[in-house]
């Protein structure tokens, strides 16, 4: 009999993490969360709201005070088959991924009030299990008992080319080397942070997508699932 299990994905920007998660949720009909989501849209609101400004020091505490009106929800889109994400009641799926909000999503990432309010929103969407959920800190901090914790990696100027692929893919104008500078800071800060920095958990399982496809990518994520859960 197969169990319910948690399966956590993380790696660093771009490496693959969300179009493997999205697959291996659908072919499980397990329930699929980007944590990545949820820290744009707050970074969103803020630039929204005046709270970050260009050319301003960064001032976390203005962020602080306004979390309690950011309230993010998924609401599945039957267009797309897919979860969206709100913000306010607004879908916000995807303004959230322009390279301004990439931009300043690490730095408001590290702010540790604003983690609490998102971990505690993601361990309560974990509670039932039968759920992927992708970010940097899913296997070490946000579900450290996970049956399946996933690092996913590739090589960096491979990870660069997809994300520069995928964002001309939706008509955004940015450069390859806008992609580099902001996929490598990006790495930088989220990995050198305080609160939950991005670091393999000791139990995750390597899985480096470098030289395979989508398909051979998650054929060897299902195997791995099925045999987490006991099947
Ligand atoms: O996954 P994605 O690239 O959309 O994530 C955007 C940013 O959100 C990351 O660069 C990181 O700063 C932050 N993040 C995080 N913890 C997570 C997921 C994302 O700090 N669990």
């Amino acid at each position: 009999m197969k169990k319910d299990i948690i399966i956590a994905l993380d790696g660093h920007s771009a490496c693959g993490k969300s179009t493997l998660a999205k697959a291996l949720a659908k072919a499980l009909k397990y329930v699929y969360i980007d944590s990545g989501a949820m820290y744009r849209a707050v970074t969103y609101y803020a630039m929204e709201n005046g709270l970050i400004e260009e050319g301003k020091a960064f001032d976390a505490q203005r962020i602080i005070d306004n979390l309690s009106d950011i309230n993010i929800s998924f609401n599945y889109n039957t267009t797309t088959g897919k979860s969206d994400t709100y913000l306010n009641g607004k879908n916000v799926e995807e303004i959230i991924r322009t390279i301004e909000v990439s931009r300043n999503v690490s730095e408001v990432s590290k702010i540790k009030e604003v983690r609490q309010k998102l971990v505690e929103f993601q361990q309560q969407l974990g509670k039932n299990k039968g759920i992927v959920m992708d970010g940097r800190d899913i296997g070490t901090a946000v579900f450290p008992t996970a049956e399946l914790k996933l690092w996913i990696t590739a090589d960096k100027e491979i990870r660069v080319a997809r994300r520069y692929k995928e964002l001309l893919e939706k008509g955004y104008k940015v450069s390859l080397e806008e992609v580099r500078e902001n996929v490598e800071r990006r790495d930088f800060e989220d990995s050198h942070r305080k609160e939950s920095p991005l670091v393999k958990a000791d139990d995750a399982i390597v899985l480096d997508n470098s030289y395979l496809s989508k398909q051979e990518t998650l054929k060897k994520a299902l195997d791995l699932a099925y045999g987490a859960m006991g099947k």
